[in-house]
C-alpha cells in the first residue's frame, strides 16, 4: 500500500515541496544558529573593545589625579611653609579651580588635624579616623567610593540625586629633611565618572539598550549610583576569564556581557575596579530575526510559486495522459472510430500514444478476424445442421419402411393408426382396417427356399399397392402380413375393395410358384372405439375367421363374401 497521493499533480506537488524545504532547512539553521552565533562574537567584541576603552580612561583620569595630589604635596610651598599659611588655602583653591569636580582639598598636620582646605571647609577639624588620611600618612593613596561623612552637613546636596559620593585621593607631605609635616587630600566628586563614560558611549547606546557599569572590589555596582533598575552588583555567574559571555544578570532577559579590569594605578594599595558592559542579546538577534522573517516571507513565496508552477508542469503533463485515457475509454465502449490522438511534443507521451494505438489496431483487427471465423463457423453449423435434419428425415423415413417390400413397416402401421384414429375422432368419418394373410406361405418356404418366400412377399406388396388409392394406406404388418387403411370408407365399399384385392392376388400369375392366395378380414373403426387398437383386433378376428372358412376369401363384420 502507498501512502502517496494518487493524483499526478499532489505528487510533484510534494516533491517540489519536499526539495524546497530539503534546501529552506540548512539555510534556515545556518542563519539560526551559525550566522547568530557570528553576530554576538562580534557584538562581544566590540563590547569588549568599548569595557577596555573605559577602563583605559578611567585609569588615566584617576592617575591624573593622583598625580596632581603628589606632585602638589612635594612643592616648597607644602615642604616650607606654615600648613596653616594663607598662600597654602590659595594654592588649594586653585587647584580646585583647575578641575571642577575636586569638592573639596585639604592638608592636615601629622595628627589628622585639618591646617588649610578649600574654602576654609573643615578648618581645624580632626580627620585622624578618615581612611585617606590614615593611608594617606603611608603614601600615595586613591580611595574607594564613599559617601560624604563630614562634608555632607557643610555641602548643599542637589535632591534629584542621592547622596553626595566621593573618591579620595592623599598623598604624604614631607618637609625638606624628610620629616612627615602632615597629609594632602582630595575629595572628587563621583559625577565626574558619569561625565567620562558619557563621553565614551556610542551615540545609540541607548537605543540599543547598551550599559556600562563600575564594579568595586566586593563586586559592587558602583556606577552608575542612582536608577531604580540598574544591577546592584556583577552577577558571580558571569565567567570573567572569557572574552564574554551570555548572562541574564538574573532579569530573565539574555545579555551579551563583558568585564575588564582598571589597570591598577598603585599596585601596593589596589582599587581592583572593573568595568562591566552589556547589552541585551535580543538586540544583536534583531537582526537574525529580521532575516528570518525576510527568509520565511521568501520561503513562502518561493513555495507559492512552486507549487503554481508545478500544478502547471503537471497539467501540462498529465493532460495529455487524460485525454489518452478517454479516448481509450471510449474504444473500450466499443466506439472504434475513436482514435488515439497524438496531442503532446513529450516523447515519452508521444511513444506511449503511438504504442497504444498500434495495440488497438491489433485487437481490433483480431477481433475482426474472430467475428469473420465465428460467422464461418456458424454458417458451417447452420449446414451441417440441415445435412443432419435431412439425414434424420430419411432415417426416420428408413425406420418406417419394411426393407424387403418398400412399403411402411409396423412401426409407420402405429402412428398412422393413431392419427387416423384422431382424425376419425374430429371428422366422425368412420375408416375401414383390413388385415390380409398369405394362404399357407410356410408351404412356399418349404418347398422353394426362404428366397422366393422373399420374391413372393415383394411380388404381393407390389399387387397390394397397385390395387388401392393413392389416399390409402397400405403396410406390411409382418411376417406374410399387411395391413391397409381405408381412409373415408364406409363397409361396403371396404368390403368390395377387399374382394378386389383378392381377386388380383388370386389371378396374378408369379414367378415359381405361379399363384398364391391371401385371405382378408375387415373391420370398421368407429368413433366409439376405446381405442385405435380395437379395430385390428376386429379385423385380426375376422382374418381368424376367413382362414377357419377355407382361406382365399374376405370376412366382414357384415357378412363374409365367399369367393367363388
Ligand atoms: P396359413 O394358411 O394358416 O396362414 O398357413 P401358413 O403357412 O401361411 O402360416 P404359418 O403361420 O404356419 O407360416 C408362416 C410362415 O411364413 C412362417 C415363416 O417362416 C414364413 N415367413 C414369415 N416371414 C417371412 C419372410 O420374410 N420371408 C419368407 N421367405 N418367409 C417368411
Ligand atoms: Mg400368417
Ligand atoms: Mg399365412
Amino acid at each position: 500500500m502507498s501512502y502517496l497521493p494518487d493524483s499526478f499533480r499532489m505528487r510533484l506537488a510534494l516533491l517540489f515541496g519536499g526539495l524546497t524545504l530539503l534546501v529552506g532547512l540548512p539555510v534556515y539553521w545556518y542563519v539560526d544558529k551559525v550566522f547568530a552565533n557570528q553576530l554576538v562574537v562580534e557584538r562581544g567584541n566590540s563590547l569588549r573593545d568599548l569595557a577596555a576603552a573605559v577602563s583605559t580612561v578611567v585609569a588615566e583620569n584617576i592617575r591624573e589625579r593622583q598625580r596632581e595630589i603628589d606632585l602638589l604635596a612635594q612643592t616648597p610651598l607644602y615642604r616650607r611653609a606654615p600648613l596653616d599659611h594663607p598662600d597654602v588655602m590659595k594654592s588649594l583653591d586653585r587647584v580646585q579651580k583647575s578641575y571642577p569636580y575636586y569638592t573639596w582639598i585639604g592638608v592636615t598636620d601629622a595628627e589628622g588635624k585639618v591646617q588649610s582646605a578649600t574654602k576654609g571647609m573643615l578648618a581645624g577639624a580632626n580627620v585622624a579616623k578618615r581612611p585617606w588620611f590614615i593611608n594617606g600618612l603611608e603614601g600615595s593613596f586613591v580611595g574607594d567610593l564613599h559617601e560624604a561623612v563630614l562634608l555632607a552637613k557643610l555641602i548643599p546636596t542637589d535632591p534629584g540625586r542621592g547622596p553626595m559620593r566621593f573618591i579620595d585621593f592623599a598623598a604624604p607631605v614631607y618637609d625638606d629633611q624628610n620629616r612627615l609635616r602632615g597629609v594632602l587630600g582630595a575629595h572628587a566628586e563621583w559625577r565626574w565618572a558619569t561625565d567620562v563614560v558619557n563621553v565614551m558611549m556610542p551615540r545609540n547606546s541607548a537605543a540599543t539598550g547598551m550599559e556600562v557599569f563600575i564594579v568595586n572590589r566586593d563586586s559592587a555596582i558602583i556606577y552608575p549610583d542612582v536608577g531604580e533598575n540598574r544591577p546592584k552588583s556583577l552577577p558571580a555567574s558571569i565567567d570573567t576569564s572569557r572574552p564574554f559571555v551570555l548572562d541574564d544578570w538574573a532579569t530573565g532577559t539574555s545579555y551579551v556581557s563583558t568585564v575588564v579590569p582598571v589597570r591598577e594605578l598603585l599596585p601596593n594599595k589596589p582599587v581592583s575596579w572593573r568595568i562591566a558592559v552589556r547589552q541585551p542579546a535580543s538586540e544583536t538577534l534583531a537582526a537574525v530575526d529580521a532575516l528570518q522573517k525576510a527568509m520565511l516571507i521568501l520561503a513562502a513565496a518561493a513555495i507559492t510559486i512552486l507549487l503554481i508552477l508545478t500544478f502547471w508542469v503537471a497539467s501540462v503533463l498529465s493532460r495529455p495522459l487524460e485525454r489518452l485515457a478517454k479516448q481509450a475509454k471510449r474504444i473500450e465502449q466499443g466506439d472504434e472510430a475513436a482514435s488515439l490522438e497524438n496531442s503532446t511534443d513529450v516523447s515519452e507521451l508521444r511513444n506511449l500514444t503511438e504504442a497504444l494505438r498500434g495495440m488497438t489496431d491489433k485487437l481490433i483487427q483480431r477481433r475482426e478476424a474472430l467475428a469473420e471465423s465465428n460467422l464461418q463457423l456458424e454458417h458451417k453449423v447452420s449446414e451441417r445442421t440441415a445435412e443432419l435434419a435431412t439425414a434424420n428425415a430419411q432415417l426416420r423415413l428408413q425406420a418406417r419402411r419394411d426393407a424387403l417390400t418398400g412399403l411402411d413397416n409396423r412401426l409407420a402401421v402405429n402412428e398412422r393408426l393413431h392419427e387416423e384414429f384422431l382424425r376419425m375422432k374430429r371428422s366422425k368419418r368412420p375408416y375401414a382396417v383390413l388385415l390380409m394373410d398369405i394362404d399357407y406361405f410356410k408351404r412356399i418356404n418349404d418347398t422353394h427356399g426362404h428366397a422366393v418366400g422373399d420374391e413372393v412377399l415383394v411380388a404381393v406388396a407390389q399387387l397390394l399397392k397397385a390395387s388401392l388409392r393413392e389416399s390409402d394406406f397400405v403396410a406390411r404388418h409382418g411376417g406374410e402380413e399387411f395391413i391397409a387403411l381405408l381412409i373415408d370408407t364406409d363397409s361396403h365399399h371396404a368390403a368390395q375393395v377387399a374382394e378386389k384385392i383378392r381377386a388380383v392376388i388370386a389371378a396374378a400369375k408369379l414367378p415359381t410358384v405361379g399363384h398364391v392366395t391371401i385371405s382378408i378380414g375387415v373391420a370398421m373403426a368407429t368413433p366409439d372405439d376405446a381405442d385405435e387398437d380395437e379395430s385390428v383386433r376386429d379385423a385380426d378376428h375376422y382374418l381368424y375367421e376367413a382362414k377357419r372358412a377355407g382361406r382365399n376369401r374376405v370376412v366382414t363384420s357384415h357378412a363374409p363374401l365367399a369367393a367363388e
